[in-house]
Protein backbone atom coordinates (compact mmCIF):
# COMPACT_ATOMS: atom_id res chain seq x y z
CA UNK A 1 0.00 0.00 0.00
CA UNK A 2 2.93 2.32 0.90
CA UNK A 3 5.04 1.54 -1.84
CA UNK A 4 1.94 2.48 -4.14
CA UNK A 5 1.56 5.37 -2.77
CA UNK A 6 4.97 6.56 -3.16
CA UNK A 7 4.66 5.53 -6.79
CA UNK A 8 1.81 7.98 -7.81
CA UNK A 9 3.69 10.86 -6.48
CA UNK A 10 6.49 10.34 -9.12
CA UNK A 11 4.18 9.87 -11.74
CA UNK A 12 2.33 12.99 -10.64
CA UNK A 13 5.77 14.86 -10.97
CA UNK A 14 6.51 13.29 -14.21
CA UNK A 15 3.02 14.11 -15.67
CA UNK A 16 3.16 17.16 -14.46
CA UNK A 17 6.90 17.99 -15.87
CA UNK A 18 5.79 16.69 -19.33
CA UNK A 19 2.47 18.53 -19.71
CA UNK A 20 4.27 21.49 -18.97
CA UNK A 21 6.83 19.94 -21.61
CA UNK A 22 3.69 19.13 -24.23
CA UNK A 23 1.97 22.89 -23.17
CA UNK A 24 5.15 24.74 -24.27
CA UNK A 25 5.88 22.90 -27.71
CA UNK A 26 2.38 23.57 -28.83
CA UNK A 27 2.37 27.27 -27.72
CA UNK A 28 5.59 28.04 -29.98
CA UNK A 29 4.15 26.26 -32.59
CA UNK A 30 0.62 27.89 -32.28
CA UNK A 31 2.48 31.10 -32.02
CA UNK A 32 4.70 30.13 -35.25
CA UNK A 33 1.86 28.97 -37.52
CA UNK A 34 -0.63 32.44 -36.76
CA UNK A 35 -0.23 34.82 -39.58
CA UNK A 36 1.32 38.59 -38.66
CA UNK A 37 -0.63 40.75 -37.06
CA UNK A 38 -3.49 37.68 -35.69
CA UNK A 39 -4.23 37.44 -32.14
CA UNK A 40 -1.53 35.59 -29.88
CA UNK A 41 -3.78 35.29 -26.98
CA UNK A 42 -4.39 31.28 -27.45
CA UNK A 43 -0.63 30.67 -27.57
CA UNK A 44 0.29 33.22 -24.88
CA UNK A 45 -2.71 31.58 -22.62
CA UNK A 46 -1.02 28.00 -22.93
CA UNK A 47 2.39 29.15 -22.89
CA UNK A 48 1.40 30.48 -19.38
CA UNK A 49 -0.29 27.57 -18.53
CA UNK A 50 2.95 25.38 -19.39
CA UNK A 51 5.37 27.58 -17.37
CA UNK A 52 2.21 27.15 -14.44
CA UNK A 53 2.68 23.36 -15.03
CA UNK A 54 6.60 23.86 -14.98
CA UNK A 55 6.81 25.80 -11.51
CA UNK A 56 4.16 23.41 -9.89
CA UNK A 57 6.52 20.44 -10.80
CA UNK A 58 9.82 22.35 -9.24
CA UNK A 59 8.11 23.56 -6.05
CA UNK A 60 6.79 19.73 -6.06
CA UNK A 61 9.88 18.92 -6.74
CA UNK A 62 12.02 20.93 -3.80
CA UNK A 63 9.32 20.68 -1.19
CA UNK A 64 10.11 16.67 -1.55
CA UNK A 65 13.52 17.40 -1.68
CA UNK A 66 13.24 19.37 1.51
CA UNK A 67 10.89 17.00 2.92
CA UNK A 68 13.63 14.09 2.01
CA UNK A 69 16.82 15.92 3.54
CA UNK A 70 14.25 16.58 6.69
CA UNK A 71 13.84 12.79 6.98
CA UNK A 72 17.36 12.20 6.78
CA UNK A 73 18.77 15.12 9.79
CA UNK A 74 15.73 13.58 11.56
CA UNK A 75 16.60 9.82 11.40
CA UNK A 76 20.68 10.94 11.90
CA UNK A 77 19.81 12.49 14.85
CA UNK A 78 17.45 9.59 16.42
CA UNK A 79 20.50 7.54 15.68
CA UNK A 80 22.74 9.76 17.29
CA UNK A 81 20.59 10.74 20.47
CA UNK A 82 19.92 6.61 20.70
CA UNK A 83 23.70 5.66 20.28
CA UNK A 84 23.99 8.47 23.07
CA UNK A 85 21.95 6.84 25.85
CA UNK A 86 24.45 3.68 25.85
CA UNK A 87 26.93 2.93 28.39
CA UNK A 88 29.55 2.08 25.07
CA UNK A 89 31.08 4.27 23.27
CA UNK A 90 30.57 3.76 19.90
CA UNK A 91 31.90 4.47 16.37
CA UNK A 92 30.92 4.31 13.08
CA UNK A 93 32.91 4.32 9.68
CA UNK A 94 32.19 4.53 6.06
CA UNK A 95 33.77 1.94 3.75
CA UNK A 96 37.12 4.20 3.41
CA UNK A 97 37.34 3.83 6.61
CA UNK A 98 36.27 7.76 7.44
CA UNK A 99 34.48 8.43 10.71
CA UNK A 100 30.92 9.01 10.43
CA UNK A 101 29.26 9.23 13.74
CA UNK A 102 30.67 8.83 17.13
CA UNK A 103 28.58 8.98 20.21
CA UNK A 104 29.50 10.77 23.53
CA UNK A 105 30.38 8.03 25.44
CA UNK A 106 33.64 7.82 23.48
CA UNK A 107 34.31 10.72 24.77
CA UNK A 108 33.61 10.13 29.15
CA UNK A 109 35.12 6.59 29.05
CA UNK A 110 38.81 7.19 27.98
CA UNK A 111 41.43 9.59 27.04
CA UNK A 112 40.90 9.28 23.34
CA UNK A 113 38.84 12.70 22.80
CA UNK A 114 36.64 12.75 19.33
CA UNK A 115 35.77 15.79 18.14
CA UNK A 116 33.30 17.32 15.56
CA UNK A 117 36.32 18.11 13.06
CA UNK A 118 37.23 14.02 13.04
CA UNK A 119 34.08 13.54 11.24
CA UNK A 120 35.59 12.73 7.94
CA UNK A 121 38.70 11.79 8.95
CA UNK A 122 40.19 8.19 7.92
CA UNK A 123 40.92 6.10 10.77
CA UNK A 124 44.38 6.30 10.24
CA UNK A 125 44.75 9.71 10.81
CA UNK A 126 43.24 9.90 13.69
CA UNK A 127 45.21 7.41 15.32
CA UNK A 128 48.32 8.59 14.31
CA UNK A 129 46.82 11.57 16.33
CA UNK A 130 46.82 9.70 19.57
CA UNK A 131 50.14 7.95 18.80
CA UNK A 132 51.66 11.36 18.94
CA UNK A 133 50.10 12.50 21.85
CA UNK A 134 51.07 8.85 23.56
CA UNK A 135 47.57 8.66 24.42
CA UNK A 136 47.70 4.76 23.58
CA UNK A 137 49.88 2.70 26.30
CA UNK A 138 50.51 -0.43 24.61
CA UNK A 139 52.17 1.48 21.72
CA UNK A 140 54.71 3.54 23.34
CA UNK A 141 57.57 3.31 22.21
CA UNK A 142 56.83 1.52 18.78
CA UNK A 143 54.12 3.38 17.42
CA UNK A 144 54.71 2.57 13.48
CA UNK A 145 54.87 -1.38 14.84
CA UNK A 146 51.22 -0.65 16.43
CA UNK A 147 49.80 0.75 14.05
CA UNK A 148 50.94 -1.20 10.67
CA UNK A 149 49.86 -4.30 13.14
CA UNK A 150 46.91 -2.47 14.22
CA UNK A 151 45.99 -1.66 10.71
CA UNK A 152 46.20 -5.03 9.27
CA UNK A 153 44.26 -6.71 11.76
CA UNK A 154 41.17 -3.54 11.82
CA UNK A 155 37.99 -4.73 11.81
CA UNK A 156 38.79 -8.68 11.58
CA UNK A 157 38.60 -9.27 15.70
CA UNK A 158 37.25 -12.73 15.96
CA UNK A 159 37.75 -11.63 19.74
CA UNK A 160 37.52 -8.18 21.11
CA UNK A 161 40.80 -6.44 21.08
CA UNK A 162 41.95 -5.12 24.28
CA UNK A 163 43.89 -2.01 24.29
CA UNK A 164 45.57 -0.23 27.32
CA UNK A 165 45.41 3.38 27.15
CA UNK A 166 46.95 6.47 28.98
CA UNK A 167 46.01 6.89 32.48
CA UNK A 168 46.18 2.91 33.33
CA UNK A 169 42.88 2.81 31.50
CA UNK A 170 41.74 -0.48 29.81
CA UNK A 171 39.24 -0.86 26.95
CA UNK A 172 38.04 -3.79 24.90
CA UNK A 173 37.07 -3.04 21.38
CA UNK A 174 34.54 -4.60 18.97
CA UNK A 175 34.79 -4.10 15.33
CA UNK A 176 31.97 -5.17 13.43
CA UNK A 177 31.12 -4.82 9.53
CA UNK A 178 27.65 -3.31 8.34
CA UNK A 179 26.25 -5.50 5.58
CA UNK A 180 26.67 -2.35 3.64
CA UNK A 181 30.60 -2.37 4.53
CA UNK A 182 30.62 0.73 6.97
CA UNK A 183 32.41 -0.57 10.00
CA UNK A 184 30.96 -0.41 13.73
CA UNK A 185 33.01 -0.19 16.79
CA UNK A 186 32.23 -0.37 20.21
CA UNK A 187 34.25 0.10 23.11
CA UNK A 188 33.83 -1.28 26.33
CA UNK A 189 35.65 0.45 29.50
CA UNK A 190 37.03 -2.61 31.00
CA UNK A 191 39.38 -0.65 33.84
CA UNK A 192 37.45 -1.97 36.58
CA UNK A 193 37.59 -5.26 35.67
CA UNK A 194 41.53 -5.40 34.42
CA UNK A 195 42.05 -3.76 37.76
CA UNK A 196 40.08 -6.77 39.86
CA UNK A 197 41.89 -9.24 37.55
CA UNK A 198 45.10 -8.22 38.54
CA UNK A 199 44.57 -7.77 42.18
CA UNK A 200 43.11 -11.54 41.93
CA UNK A 201 46.46 -12.52 39.84
CA UNK A 202 48.72 -10.83 42.85
CA UNK A 203 46.83 -12.78 45.06
CA UNK A 204 47.06 -15.78 43.62
CA UNK A 205 50.77 -15.43 43.37
CA UNK A 206 51.37 -14.13 46.56
CA UNK A 207 49.59 -17.47 47.87
CA UNK A 208 51.26 -19.87 45.65
CA UNK A 209 54.51 -18.06 46.76
CA UNK A 210 53.07 -18.69 50.51
CA UNK A 211 52.81 -22.24 50.20
CA UNK A 212 56.40 -22.36 49.19
CA UNK A 213 58.05 -19.79 51.54
CA UNK A 214 58.65 -20.37 55.17
CA UNK A 215 56.62 -16.76 56.52
CA UNK A 216 58.69 -16.40 59.92
CA UNK A 217 61.97 -15.89 57.67
CA UNK A 218 61.12 -15.30 54.15
CA UNK A 219 62.84 -18.62 53.07
CA UNK A 220 61.93 -21.30 51.38
CA UNK A 221 59.38 -23.90 53.44
CA UNK A 222 60.22 -27.40 53.35
CA UNK A 223 57.42 -28.34 50.93
CA UNK A 224 59.71 -26.05 48.28
CA UNK A 225 63.16 -28.43 49.55
CA UNK A 226 61.49 -31.61 49.12
CA UNK A 227 60.29 -31.04 45.93
CA UNK A 228 63.57 -29.25 44.69
CA UNK A 229 65.13 -32.36 46.36
CA UNK A 230 63.31 -34.82 44.56
CA UNK A 231 63.96 -32.74 40.93
CA UNK A 232 67.86 -32.21 42.01
CA UNK A 233 68.20 -36.05 42.57
CA UNK A 234 66.51 -36.93 39.45
CA UNK A 235 69.02 -34.60 37.38
CA UNK A 236 71.90 -35.41 39.18
CA UNK A 237 71.39 -39.18 38.73
CA UNK A 238 70.86 -38.55 34.80
CA UNK A 239 73.58 -35.96 34.33
CA UNK A 240 75.75 -38.23 36.79
CA UNK A 241 76.77 -35.09 38.49
CA UNK A 242 77.18 -34.54 42.49
CA UNK A 243 74.38 -33.56 45.08
CA UNK A 244 75.37 -31.73 48.26
CA UNK A 245 73.13 -31.18 51.15
CA UNK A 246 74.43 -29.06 54.57
CA UNK A 247 71.77 -29.86 57.43
CA UNK A 248 72.19 -26.51 60.09
CA UNK A 249 71.13 -27.01 63.54
CA UNK A 250 70.95 -24.02 65.73
CA UNK A 251 72.91 -24.79 69.28
CA UNK A 252 71.40 -24.34 72.32
CA UNK A 253 68.36 -22.81 71.01
CA UNK A 254 65.98 -23.86 73.32
CA UNK A 255 68.22 -22.10 76.37
CA UNK A 256 68.06 -18.76 73.77
CA UNK A 257 64.52 -18.60 74.08
CA UNK A 258 64.28 -19.67 77.46
CA UNK A 259 66.91 -16.46 78.19
CA UNK A 260 65.50 -14.30 75.91
CA UNK A 261 62.38 -15.11 75.33
CA UNK A 262 60.26 -16.32 71.88
CA UNK A 263 60.11 -12.96 70.14
CA UNK A 264 63.91 -12.52 70.36
CA UNK A 265 64.09 -15.98 69.31
CA UNK A 266 62.10 -15.61 66.32
CA UNK A 267 63.94 -12.76 65.27
CA UNK A 268 67.72 -14.73 65.57
CA UNK A 269 66.02 -17.09 63.16
CA UNK A 270 65.68 -14.63 60.75
CA UNK A 271 69.05 -13.60 61.59
CA UNK A 272 70.33 -16.84 61.10
CA UNK A 273 68.40 -17.13 57.77
CA UNK A 274 69.97 -14.32 56.75
CA UNK A 275 73.06 -15.56 57.14
CA UNK A 276 72.76 -18.93 55.66
CA UNK A 277 71.09 -16.98 52.46
CA UNK A 278 74.20 -14.92 51.80
CA UNK A 279 76.37 -18.24 51.94
CA UNK A 280 75.17 -19.55 48.31
CA UNK A 281 75.53 -17.85 45.55
CA UNK A 282 75.81 -20.09 42.75
CA UNK A 283 72.35 -20.68 40.21
CA UNK A 284 69.62 -23.39 41.56
CA UNK A 285 71.37 -23.24 44.89
CA UNK A 286 68.84 -23.34 47.77
CA UNK A 287 68.30 -22.50 51.39
CA UNK A 288 65.31 -23.74 53.17
CA UNK A 289 64.06 -23.92 56.86
CA UNK A 290 63.36 -27.97 57.45
CA UNK A 291 61.60 -27.35 60.59
CA UNK A 292 62.26 -25.50 64.08
CA UNK A 293 65.81 -24.14 64.53
CA UNK A 294 66.54 -26.50 61.34
CA UNK A 295 68.09 -25.35 58.08
CA UNK A 296 68.95 -27.50 54.98
CA UNK A 297 71.31 -25.59 52.35
CA UNK A 298 71.12 -27.71 48.68
CA UNK A 299 73.80 -27.76 46.29
CA UNK A 300 73.09 -28.93 42.85
CA UNK A 301 76.52 -29.84 40.86
CA UNK A 302 78.66 -29.20 44.22
CA UNK A 303 81.35 -31.56 44.86
CA UNK A 304 82.62 -32.36 48.67
CA UNK A 305 84.98 -29.61 48.47
CA UNK A 306 82.69 -27.12 47.23
CA UNK A 307 80.01 -28.40 49.60
CA UNK A 308 82.73 -28.23 52.80
CA UNK A 309 83.63 -24.68 51.83
CA UNK A 310 80.27 -23.35 52.22
CA UNK A 311 79.94 -24.90 55.73
CA UNK A 312 82.98 -23.14 56.22
CA UNK A 313 82.22 -20.18 54.85
CA UNK A 314 78.42 -20.29 56.83
CA UNK A 315 80.32 -21.10 59.95
CA UNK A 316 82.24 -17.82 59.76
CA UNK A 317 79.66 -15.78 58.83
CA UNK A 318 77.63 -16.68 61.89
CA UNK A 319 80.88 -15.87 63.71
CA UNK A 320 80.72 -12.17 62.36
CA UNK A 321 77.08 -11.84 62.79
CA UNK A 322 77.50 -11.94 66.26
CA UNK A 323 74.01 -12.68 67.58
CA UNK A 324 74.74 -12.42 71.68
CA UNK A 325 73.65 -15.64 73.06
CA UNK A 326 75.21 -15.77 77.22
CA UNK A 327 73.28 -18.68 78.01
CA UNK A 328 74.98 -20.85 75.76
CA UNK A 329 77.92 -23.55 76.66
CA UNK A 330 79.51 -23.42 73.39
CA UNK A 331 80.02 -19.59 73.03
CA UNK A 332 79.15 -16.19 73.89
CA UNK A 333 77.04 -15.58 71.08
CA UNK A 334 74.81 -18.08 68.33
CA UNK A 335 76.30 -20.65 66.54
CA UNK A 336 74.82 -23.78 64.63
CA UNK A 337 76.09 -26.91 63.68
CA UNK A 338 76.32 -28.68 60.23
CA UNK A 339 76.38 -32.16 58.47
CA UNK A 340 77.60 -31.97 55.17
CA UNK A 341 76.21 -35.21 52.68
CA UNK A 342 77.53 -35.47 49.29
CA UNK A 343 76.79 -38.12 46.48
CA UNK A 344 76.40 -39.06 42.88
CA UNK A 345 72.73 -39.88 42.95
CA UNK A 346 71.24 -42.92 41.66
CA UNK A 347 68.31 -44.33 41.36
CA UNK A 348 68.56 -47.11 43.71
CA UNK A 349 68.89 -44.74 46.43
CA UNK A 350 65.68 -42.42 48.50
CA UNK A 351 66.77 -38.24 48.48
CA UNK A 352 65.74 -39.14 52.36
CA UNK A 353 68.70 -41.26 53.06
CA UNK A 354 70.54 -37.90 51.99
CA UNK A 355 68.77 -36.06 54.29
CA UNK A 356 69.23 -38.99 56.89
CA UNK A 357 73.12 -39.17 56.22
CA UNK A 358 73.61 -34.98 56.54
CA UNK A 359 71.21 -35.00 60.17
CA UNK A 360 73.59 -37.79 61.35
CA UNK A 361 77.13 -35.93 60.60
CA UNK A 362 75.34 -32.89 61.93
CA UNK A 363 74.51 -35.02 65.22
CA UNK A 364 78.47 -35.67 65.30
CA UNK A 365 79.16 -32.27 64.96
CA UNK A 366 77.36 -31.91 67.80
CA UNK A 367 79.06 -34.24 69.83
CA UNK A 368 82.29 -33.32 68.98
CA UNK A 369 81.59 -29.70 70.58
CA UNK A 370 79.20 -27.94 68.40
CA UNK A 371 79.93 -24.70 66.11
CA UNK A 372 81.50 -26.97 63.40
CA UNK A 373 80.56 -28.99 60.40
CA UNK A 374 81.46 -32.68 60.25
CA UNK A 375 81.05 -34.59 56.43
CA UNK A 376 78.53 -37.95 56.38
CA UNK A 377 80.95 -40.87 56.26
CA UNK A 378 79.63 -44.22 54.80
CA UNK A 379 77.91 -45.30 58.42
CA UNK A 380 75.80 -42.20 58.24
CA UNK A 381 74.56 -43.25 55.16
CA UNK A 382 73.56 -47.00 55.65
CA UNK A 383 71.98 -45.59 59.57
CA UNK A 384 68.00 -46.44 58.74
CA UNK A 385 65.81 -43.20 58.64
CA UNK A 386 64.04 -44.51 62.14
CA UNK A 387 66.97 -45.29 63.90
CA UNK A 388 67.13 -42.50 66.66
CA UNK A 389 69.95 -40.35 66.95
CA UNK A 390 71.59 -39.93 70.22
CA UNK A 391 71.36 -36.44 71.21
CA UNK A 392 74.36 -35.07 72.62
CA UNK A 393 74.73 -33.35 75.93
CA UNK A 394 75.12 -30.23 76.06
CA UNK A 395 79.07 -29.34 76.70
CA UNK A 396 79.31 -27.89 80.32
P1 LIG B 1 71.07 -28.39 70.35
O1 LIG B 1 72.26 -27.56 70.52
O2 LIG B 1 71.33 -29.81 70.81
O3 LIG B 1 70.48 -28.34 69.01
O4 LIG B 1 69.99 -27.84 71.37
P2 LIG B 1 68.74 -27.01 71.09
O5 LIG B 1 68.30 -26.33 72.33
O6 LIG B 1 69.01 -26.09 69.96
O7 LIG B 1 67.70 -28.06 70.59
P3 LIG B 1 66.28 -28.44 71.11
O8 LIG B 1 65.72 -29.38 70.08
O9 LIG B 1 66.33 -28.93 72.52
O10 LIG B 1 65.46 -27.10 71.11
C1 LIG B 1 65.05 -26.48 69.95
C2 LIG B 1 64.25 -25.27 70.35
O11 LIG B 1 63.89 -24.49 69.21
C3 LIG B 1 62.97 -25.61 71.06
C4 LIG B 1 61.93 -24.76 70.45
O12 LIG B 1 61.19 -24.01 71.38
C5 LIG B 1 62.72 -23.79 69.60
N1 LIG B 1 61.98 -23.40 68.40
C6 LIG B 1 61.56 -24.19 67.41
N2 LIG B 1 60.91 -23.45 66.49
C7 LIG B 1 60.91 -22.16 66.94
C8 LIG B 1 60.39 -20.95 66.44
O13 LIG B 1 59.78 -20.86 65.39
N3 LIG B 1 60.61 -19.80 67.17
C9 LIG B 1 61.28 -19.84 68.33
N4 LIG B 1 61.48 -18.71 68.98
N5 LIG B 1 61.76 -20.98 68.83
C10 LIG B 1 61.60 -22.13 68.16
MG1 LIG C 1 67.07 -29.26 66.33
MG1 LIG D 1 69.38 -26.99 68.03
Amino acid sequence: MKSSRNLVKPLWLALLALLALVSEMIAWWWAVQLPVGGSRQGPTLLGLGGALCALGAFVWLWRRMSAAKLEARRARQLLASSLDTLDVGVEIWDRQDRLVLYNKKINLMHTLIRKPADIGQTFETLVRADLGQHLIAAAIGREEEWLAQRLATRGRHPEPLLQELAGNQWVNIYENRTPEGYLVTARVDVTELVRKEKVLEAANRRLAQQSTMDELTGLANRRRFDEALANEWQRAARSLTPLSLLMVDIDHFKQYNDNYGHVAGDECLRRVAGVLDHCVRRAGEMVARYGGEEFVILLPGADMAHACETAQKCLQLMQQEIVPHAASPTADQVTFSIGVACLLPDATLEPATMVNAADTAMYRAKSGGRARYEVADQADWEIDKDTPRTRPTPLA
